[in-house]
């Protein structure tokens, strides 16, 4: 408690100085973080893996450059705020609480911290119990640029942490991501203050594959979806819903690829899957396995692989003859599994897709360009990606529909949950 009341007081009184700074001296500054960040970038990407799990190809060609663009983008920003919103005087809010999951440790960061400092606020950050190291570098990395003190505090902890946080009574704004659990607890505790909230949270997002779509290149685009980062991602595309008369295909053409993944050592760089971040997860992944198969899906695991005898691994898995109501359907299970389920006309599709209290992506996949608007423009989710999945850039805006939250990070339309107008 006296830990997170110091990292706000200091968040505090750092405010008034940074916030006054001229935009143009705040945004050297963030050019300074991202450029530390590209000159770490190795040194990051082996502790990212290290201590997630994640495997050491992903770490270095998406998530640590991607954090680097996150402040190089809104560095851009910082004395162009007044033209995001034209006719009002954008003002910073103070100090926000910025609590962050364990799947993307460093990029979620970047994408909390960014845009607060690009509006002139001071922040204090809480990653994952799991996974602190690669924020605990960036706390190396800010006072190496020398970045004034108090601007940024860094505090670990596990949920009783982030509750003080959330519940301290200078924090102005909350930024979370994790599971949208927590995130309604949060919305109860700040629902009675005047603090600003965004939700990040979880998800179960639809892909769909039409008859005239490129197969080969959807399922690649399948595999990236769900088995990228161990299916740890809050927008995996864990519902493949395929077309009836390309099922069959699509099935074969799954098992093939599949077969070649590699699970394994996530420092090694030919690796797919890394590890499960911890044992409470990929134990919550065989309870979903369990469930799976206890309620009638067919279960395919046809990656047979040696797995190391030291390390919590999953292989990538799938199932068929999924049913709307079975548990892997509609829960987020948060691992490398997929559901396949199939659909007859593009209506279909659409209900069986919408048909989850979720709305953070999802993904189309056909041929036809008017199909695309026509399908993108009825799915409630916040992103839609057409031919292709998991792209990301910090120009555009992320955030979901329903129970996957609410703001957006991201964008100009990140910035707004950042300033007082
Ligand atoms: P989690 O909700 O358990 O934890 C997230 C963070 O909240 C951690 O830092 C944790 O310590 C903290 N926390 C836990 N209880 C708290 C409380 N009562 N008050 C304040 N803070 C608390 O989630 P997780 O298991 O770490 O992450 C997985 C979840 O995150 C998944 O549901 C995933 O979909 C979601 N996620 C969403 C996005 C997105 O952008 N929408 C991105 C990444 C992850």
């Amino acid at each position: 408690e006296d830990d997170v009341d110091a990292a706000v007081q200091s968040a505090k009184k750092a405010f008034p100085k940074w916030s006054a700074l001229d935009p143009r001296e705040r945004a050297k500054y963030m050019f300074r973080i991202a450029r530390r960040i590209q000159e770490r970038a190795r040194e990051l990407a082996v502790l990212e893996s290290m201590d997630g799990g994640k495997p050491i190809a992903e770490s270095r060609d998406v998530d640590i450059p991607l954090a680097a663009a996150h402040f190089f983008y809104h560095a851009g920003w910082c004395d162009k705020l007044k033209y995001v919103f034209p006719g009002a005087d954008p003002k910073p809010i103070g100090v926000c609480g910025h609590i962050i999951p364990w799947n993307f440790p460093l990029l979620m960061a970047a994408w909390k911290l960014a845009p607060a400092l690009a509006c002139g606020n001071t922040c204090v950050l809480k990653p994952a119990e799991t996974t602190s190291l690669t924020t605990l570098r960036l706390a190396a990395i800010l006072e190496e640029i020398e970045l004034p003190p108090g601007v940024v505090n860094i505090i670990t902890g596990a949920g009783a942490t982030g509750q003080l946080l959330v519940n301290h009574p200078h924090v102005r704004k909350i930024a979370f991501t994790g599971s949208t659990e927590v995130g309604k607890h949060i919305a109860k505790a700040c629902a009675s203050t005047d603090k600003k909230l965004t939700l990040e949270l979880g998800g179960k997002s639809p892909n769909i594959i039409f008859e005239d779509a490129s197969i080969d290149q959807a399922i690649e685009g399948i595999i990236q979806g769900i088995y990228f980062n161990q299916g740890h991602v809050c927008c995996a595309g864990s519902r493949l819903f395929v077309a009836e008369s390309s099922l069959d295909e699509v099935i074969a053409k799954l098992t093939h690829r599949m077969k070649s993944l590699r699970v394994g050592d996530p420092l090694d760089k030919n690796t797919d899957i890394g590890a499960i971040n911890s044992k409470a997860q990929l134990a919550t992944i065989h309870k979903y396995l369990d469930a799976g198969r206890g309620e009638g899906a067919t279960f395919h695991e046809v990656n047979r692989q040696p797995l190391a005898s030291k390390g919590y691994w999953c292989r990538p898995c799938f199932f068929t003859d999924v049913q709307p109501s079975h548990t892997i359907a509609r829960d987020e299970i948060f691992g490398p599994v997929l559901a396949v389920m199939s659909f007859r006309t593009p209506e279909e599709a659409l209900t069986r897709a919408n048909n989850t209290p979720y709305g953070l992506a999802a993904g189309v996949w056909t041929d036809k360009g008017s199909k695309i608007f026509e399908i993108a423009r009825k799915l409630k989710a916040g992103v839609i990606w057409c031919n292709t999945y998991n792209r990301f850039d910090p120009a555009s805006p992320f955030g979901g529909f329903k129970e996957s939250g609410f703001g957006r990070e991201g964008g100009m339309h990140g910035l707004r949950a950042y300033v007082d107008l």
